[in-house]
């Protein structure tokens, strides 16, 4: 048994990524005077998969006039060159709902896009993190004008890193104290409640108490065991694209003193992901298209905006042979790609004609050259009869544009050129895991985790962020994760502020 010691906090955290960080601050806002924040993580990876993030947030807003006082990268000479929509409730909702199928749990999904814009705003004042209009991921120049595009426009000045330096000095200035290399091992419950949690920290484990404790401590992506028990066969050669510590300890320490486990235990967000470097996304595929080892095509590239489809096609190129696809596009495509997914750094398979890169790609792992160029051929002919049938469909990456291929058995719906333009390149992608959407019930009102028998809340014990279930099935609107993270971590923190009482 580990020693019980005196030390007491009014909120433990468990996790220090965005979800905890907020529910940490929150608790402060609530009245907790002694929060502590434990990460098993040493300080150099603090704020957990919040880091590596784009930092994109999803909201619901009213427009450009409503998130301009949010955002400190637009100019008024800019804003007036901007058209971004308003973002309803019910578009969110919507959103979440189509790409889960129908499966998502409402009242979850009602908690976060009721929350979203309050939250946000949160974020913003007494946080400071420094959010910008995304114009380089949600956004295209056309005629002058830049023109949003998915539903979302939010992202923060330097990312990911931008937000966990907002989090890490807003922690600071409130006084509360993160323990690195601390982690958590167990839960301590008394009378049927919270009581704190067991730490490990320099090979000893010590018991901390408190009256309420926040889990917040990632999903279970990070563990090749784990995504091959869940997820199925082949899982565990996934790369994994942000911090290797989320291990699902969070989760199973719950399910040890009886919480409910939730959610699609089968699914997880995953991306196209660059096979050479383990650090770019692939997201330009809408412009292209995507080949198999086998020379054949296997997703609708143009079946919704980057944004609806990128989540779910990284389990699409696990499924491949091999677990790798080619991206191919033509020169026309290539200038509106994104610097940061396809610039200099990235390994580029070019060729002046088809035959010349089908060459290339074959030291890079194309197997069946013939069937490759047939794939290419019977592609650019779709697009070429579907243009001469409508010749009314203008190409526009700001809109569906509904410019498709036509007779295709796998068609790809927008944005169908045909590749023609030299010079044609190619790169190798693969599928990187983001995180897991099996997780713990909670209650949508106060994020408190359900427990299994009896399905009533396990008094002082919260959760945030991924460890949550039954939010995402399937697929996943971008920006959501980061926005649902802050809203449940801000509600826990107001739950854990309601338990607080003098500690010492
Ligand atoms: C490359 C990448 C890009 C992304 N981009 C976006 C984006 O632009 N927009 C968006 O909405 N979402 C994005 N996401 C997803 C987003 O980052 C997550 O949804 C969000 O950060 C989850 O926050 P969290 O606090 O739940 O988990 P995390 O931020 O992962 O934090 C979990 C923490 O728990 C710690 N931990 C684990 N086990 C223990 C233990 N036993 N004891 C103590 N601590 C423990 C971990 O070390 C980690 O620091 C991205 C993710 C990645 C990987």
């Amino acid at each position: 048994m580990p020693t019980l010691l005196s030390r007491k906090y009014d909120c433990i955290v468990i996790g220090s990524g965005h979800a905890g960080s907020c529910a940490a601050l929150s608790a402060i806002d609530h009245g907790c005077t002694r929060v502590l924040i434990i990460d098993k993580c040493p300080e150099a990876w603090a704020g957990g998969n919040g880091f590596f993030s784009a930092g994109a947030h999803r909201t619901v807003h009213e427009g450009l006039a409503d998130l301009l006082p949010l955002v400190e990268n637009v100019p008024p000479a800019l804003a007036s060159r901007i058209d971004l929509e308003p973002y309803t409730a019910e578009q969110f909702t919507n959103d979440i709902m189509r790409l889960s199928g129908g499966r998502s749990d409402a009242p979850l999904v009602r908690t976060v896009v009721e929350g979203s814009r309050e939250t946000i705003k949160w974020l913003r004042r007494n946080i400071g993190v420094p959010f910008t209009l995304s114009f380089n991921r949600q956004a295209y120049e056309v005629d002058g004008r830049h023109k949003f595009w998915g539903g979302m426009a939010l992202s923060i000045r330097d990312a990911g890193k931008g937000l966990i330096a907002a989090h890490r000095a807003a922690l600071e200035r409130v006084g509360v104290e993160t323990w690195f290399e601390a982690p958590a091992k167990e839960l301590v419950v008394q009378d049927g409640a919270i009581a704190g949690v067991v730490v490990e920290r320099d090979g000893k484990r010590e018991c901390v108490h408190a009256a309420a404790v926040v889990l917040a401590a990632g999903g279970y992506e990070s563990s090749a065991s784990l995504r091959k028990l869940y997820l199925g066969e082949g899982w565990e050669h996934a790369c994994v694209r942000g911090t290797p510590y989320n291990t699902g300890d969070g989760i199973f320490m719950a399910k040890a003193i009886g919480a409910r486990l939730a959610g699609d235990w089968t699914g997880t967000h995953a991306t196209c992901w660059d096979a050479h470097a383990n650090k770019f996304t692939k997201s330009g595929y809408p412009l292209g298209i995507m080949v198999n080892r086998r020379g054949l095509r296997f997703v609708d590239e143009g079946a919704d905006f980057r944004n609806f489809t990128y989540a779910a096609y990284g389990k699409a190129i696990l499924r491949q042979p091999g677990g790798i696809a080619f991206q191919i596009f033509d020169a026309r495509a290539e200038t509106w790609l994104r610097e940061e997914e396809y610039g200099d750094e990235v390994v580029k398979i070019r060729g002046n004609t088809i035959d010349e890169l089908v060459q290339e790609l074959v030291s890079h792992g194309l197997e069946n050259v013939e069937a490759f160029m047939r794939t290419v051929a019977e592609y650019n002919d779709a697009t070429r009869i579907f243009a001469a049938a409508c010749p009314e469909r203008k190409w526009n990456p700001t809109v569906k544009d509904g410019v498709a291929t036509h007779g295709l058995s796998l068609p790809k719906s927008n944005w169908a050129l045909p590749l023609e333009e030299a010079p044609l390149f190619a790169v190798t992608v693969t599928c990187g895991i983001t995180f897991t959407f099996g997780g713990l019930a909670i209650d949508p009102d106060t994020a408190s985790v359900i427990r299994d028998e009896g399905g009533k809340p396990i008094p002082g014990l919260y959760c945030a962020g991924e460890m949550v279930g039954g939010l995402w099935h399937d697929n996943y609107p971008g920006g959501s994760g980061l926005t649902a993270g802050a809203v449940f971590g801000r509600i826990a923190g107001r739950e854990a502020g309601k338990r607080a009482r003098p500690s010492d």
